[in-house]
């Protein structure tokens, strides 16, 4: 057991993380060989994260909104290790098993609206996009595919196609797959237009550059992760799903990062009483396994002919099982509260930085899934050299903390739901030197 609280024993990287970053960079591909954190973890509680020099660092990232229950939560980790005692693999498609069914059935639960629903399980984030757009196609027998500005939707080929950002993910990569179009976000601190004034410049652009009736899915983050947690202004997103529903486009709500209670709602789309009609699940929702999920409503997914989607590993058991206890986890530890909280605690301290340094354009987010844009005071221009230095002062005092932004100025907060006041005020206190520092 640690002590919980955040402690370094040693300038990071300490000695025995240093000699692993070496053998990591002598046998891992450089693409992959450049973590954001130079310590190597031998485990970890809750947002603390321990290495293997013994350096208890604070985690405010979960792995990228993965373990929002909190790392290695215990029901999780005893759920899945007892689970690999049993049974690890049959394929589902082969033989089911009861905790497959039980993750079907939470989503149909969680996931918004009440109308009929069917899902699918599958290992990743992007896989479950891929699969989305599948159905979308097979449903609607069009093949156009409308993204937006700054979305992040994965790296295989077709996700990659839809995902907005050249470096480091696009470039090099083509030939990108076909029928992907992108349309104007909607970016409150940028463009100053209200949600429907927003939704009116994208719907123009779809239909006179596409034309609805080719469009077979809009595929949308409800705030956007890896963009810059961008949130849309209010009445953009209910917008676009009525232009969709006059239509018969398929509004695909790409939730793997905003989703599993990371907003203080189960889903992002709850915020505004959105109701997808195919929702992407991943992240979250395993804790910390790999474990990803396309729910729809009946119609849509059940055109699919059988057979006609699915894997080897998709819905593994041991990823099922931990599924089942994070959604228990977060229905008994009241998460969706806390993470309320959690972002009350973040908006009021950076609210209060933001009056006394103008190079914090905007503080922005709901519940744990916060962000503070970064930029020159007086052109608005986008600020990556101060993110860099504040996250690499955090990354020091062993606070790890991630950037994000098309223009790699965004300081993101993604803390484990598992999180103390006393954690989350001593992350934001060492946030606050490096702004001050630099
Ligand atoms: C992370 C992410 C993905 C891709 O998930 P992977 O599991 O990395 O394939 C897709 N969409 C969003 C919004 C994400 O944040």
């Amino acid at each position: 057991m640690t002590d919980l609280g955040r402690r370094l024993v040693t300038a990071l990287p300490g000695p025995r993380s240093a000699e692993l970053g070496r053998r990591l960079s002598a046998a891992g591909a450089r693409a992959i060989a450049g973590p954001t954190a130079p310590s190597f973890i031998d485990h970890a509680e809750g947002a603390i994260l321990v290495d293997v020099d013994g350096n208890q660092l604070l985690d405010l990232g979960s792995g990228i909104a993965v373990a929002t229950v909190g790392n290695t939560h215990p029901a999780v980790a005893a759920a899945a290790g007892a689970q690999t005692a049993k049974l690890l693999h049959t394929c589902a498609m082969v033989a089911a098993y009861e905790p497959f069914v039980q993750v079907l059935e939470n989503l149909r639960r969680i996931t918004p609206g009440d109308h009929a629903k069917r899902s699918i399980l599958v290992n990743s984030g992007a896989e479950a996009v891929e699969n989305a757009v599948k159905v979308a196609r097979y449903h609607t027998g069009r093949q156009a595919v409308v993204v937006f500005e700054h979305a992040y939707h994965g790296r295989t080929n077709l996700t990659l196609a839809m995902t907005a950002k050249a470096m480091p993910y696009k470039a090099g990569f083509g030939p990108l797959a076909p029928e992907v179009y992108r349309l104007p976000n909607s970016y409150p601190y940028r463009d100053g237009l209200t949600g429907p004034a927003a939704a009116q410049r994208a719907i123009t652009k779809l239909d006179t550059e596409i034309g609805a009736d080719k469009v077979a899915a809009l595929v949308i983050e409800p705030i956007q992760g890896e963009g810059g947690f961008i949130v849309p202004a209010p009445g953009f997103l209910p917008a676009l799903q009525d232009f969709c529903q006059a239509h018969g486009i398929v509004f695909v709500a790409d939730e793997i990062q905003s989703g599993v209670a990371r907003t203080g709602k189960w889903f992002a789309s709850d915020w505004e009483s959105v109701v997808p009609d195919v929702i992407t699940v991943a992240k979250g929702i395993g804790g910390g396994l790999p474990l990803a999920a396309v729910t729809g409503r009946q119609e849509i997914m059940d055109s699919v002919h059988p057979g006609g989607l699915g894997g080897t590993y998709g819905g593994n058991p041991v990823s099922c099982v931990a599924s089942v206890a994070v959604v228990e986890a977060i229905e008994r530890e009241g998460l969706l509260d806390k993470a309320l909280a959690i972002g009350q605690t973040i908006t009021r301290r950076w609210t209060g930085f933001q009056e006394h340094d103008p190079r914090i354009g905007d503080v922005r987010g709901r519940g744990a899934m916060q962000a503070l844009e970064l930029v020159d005071p007086k052109t608005k221009a986008p600020n990556e050299a101060l993110a860099r230095a504040v996250a690499g002062h955090a990354l020091s005092q062993g606070v790890v903390v991630l950037v994000c932004g098309t223009f790699h100025n965004v300081i993101r907060l993604l803390p484990p739901l598992a999180i103390t006041a006393a954690q989350l005020e001593d992350g934001l206190d060492v946030i606050a030197q490096g702004l001050a520092r630099n």
